[in-house]
């Protein structure tokens, strides 16, 4: 992983020194943030998001022995495997992403053979900058440049995509990259075990230079609105969360629980009027996570709108609204997250601030003016500093296209 004071390492070099010879093929898929709508996605909500200029790439060439041979820049042990044979191991749990993708390409019918990869990272993991979409959506891309194949909604399309002379595949079809995010969120679901929403594949996948994604989770459509004169800043608490298994299921459940209780499809379809008069059937708890929810979907609504009327200082007043409602109802936030939340604040520079993807840890994003970033990232490090004896590295992230 390249971060400070590591060196810069290419997948085609991490590939070279793991198996003493240059790759055939590299693919690449970046990471993203999620800009608005904290835990909305799985239950069918509207998401703001964007494709980031951190990427997972992984180099990869052939083999004749029907083995597959990972190597990652990240963890030491080599992972190595049999294509007929692919199951998890406990030693190696970062290999199930890579895994997980390459099953549920064979359940689509997609044929590959062995191949050896080496996968480089410039995402930090577990940041909010999910690492594991980009991870599942580069495997598939580099099994797609090794393995050639076309999806659509059914499976495998019978007719894979030729190269031209250069040894080149076409970029991926718009009406592949949907059903290329379902698969890769099906592998972490089903062989992972994170019963993740679709945000972040999409996100890796749709992203644009220059705007932010508009996503729809119920009717799975993407919309793109420009977002131009201010920059993102990443600040990152360290602290570290466990998805797995962890409090992101138990958030879900809370979630799926208060819908069933209401007698909806999701809370997608709850209005804030009909969820208080009816919160005598919840628990507490339900309660307080479909309130944020659904008010988080109405403030996408509106932060849509100040977006379309270039309205950048409301846009950014929704930010804040956002952490607030994560920090007081879901309760996903964490002391470290609000201190750096309230930093932000403080700034002039700054139009609005949150914690963003899982919580409980991990990031805040920072939507702050241009020409002010590098008063705002000394004034983020200093005061975080002196508040709490830790070192803060905030970092600008550039918009980027999606993969592929
Ligand atoms: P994130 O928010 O970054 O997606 P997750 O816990 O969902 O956090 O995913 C992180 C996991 O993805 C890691 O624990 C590891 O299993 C896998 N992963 C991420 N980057 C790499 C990498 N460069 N090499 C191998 N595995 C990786
Ligand atoms: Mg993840």
């Amino acid at each position: 992983m390249k971060g400070a004071g590591m060196p810069e390492v290419s997948a085609t070099e991490l590939f070279r020194r793991g198996f003493n010879f240059t790759p055939t093929r590299v693919a690449r898929a970046p990471g993203r943030l999620e800009v608005l709508g904290n835990h909305t996605d799985y239950n069918e909500g509207l998401v703001m998001s964007v494709a980031v200029d951190r990427y997972i790439e992984i180099a990869a060439s052939p083999r004749t022995d029907g083995r597959i041979e990972l190597v990652s820049s990240v963890f030491p042990q080599r992972e190595l495997f049999a294509v007929t044979d692919i199951r998890r191991n406990p030693e190696a749990p970062w290999a199930d992403y890579v895994k997980g993708v390459l099953l549920e390409l064979r359940r689509k019918g997609v044929h590959f053979s062995g191949f050896s990869a080496a996968i480089d990272s410039s995402i930090p993991l577990g940041a909010g900058m999910s690492s594991s979409a980009a991870l599942e959506v580069a495997t598939a891309l580099v099994v797609r440049e090794l393995y050639p194949y076309a999806l659509n909604e059914q499976g495998a399309a019978d007719v894979p995509p030729t190269r031209d002379r250069q040894g080149r595949l076409p970029v991926l079809g718009v009406k592949e990259r949907l059903p290329l995010a379902r698969l890769c969120q099906a592998a972490e679901n089903r062989f992972v075990g994170v019963n993740c929403g679709l945000l972040d594949q999409i996100s890796s996948l749709f992203g644009k230079a220059h705007h932010v994604l508009s996503i729809d989770c119920r009717f799975q459509t993407v919309a793109h609105a420009p977002l131009v004169g201010e920059a993102i800043v990443v600040c990152n608490t360290g602290v570290k969360h466990a998805l797995v298994g962890g409090e992101y299921n138990a958030l879900r459940e809370h979630c799926e629980s208060a819908a069933r209780a209401l007698q909806a499809k999701s809370l997608r379809s709850v209005e804030m009027s009909y969820l208080k008069a009816n919160k005598h059937r919840l628990s507490p708890r339900e309660y307080e996570c479909a309130y944020h929810v659904v008010g988080e979907i109405q403030r996408v609504v509106y932060a849509e709108r100040a977006l379309r009327e270039d309205d950048h200082r409301q846009f950014g007043q929704y930010l804040f609204q956002s952490h607030e409602s994560s920090r007081d109802f879901l309760r996903n936030s964490c002391p470290e997250l609000d201190l750096l939340v309230d930093l932000a604040r403080q700034h002039r520079a700054c139009l609005g601030s949150r914690l963003t993807g899982g919580g409980f840890g991990g990031a805040t994003i920072s939507l702050v003016a241009y020409h002010e970033v590098e008063a705002f990232i000394a004034h983020m490090s200093s005061a975080y500093e002196q508040r709490t004896g830790r070192q803060l590295e905030p970092v600008v992230c550039q918009v980027v296209d999606g993969a592929g």
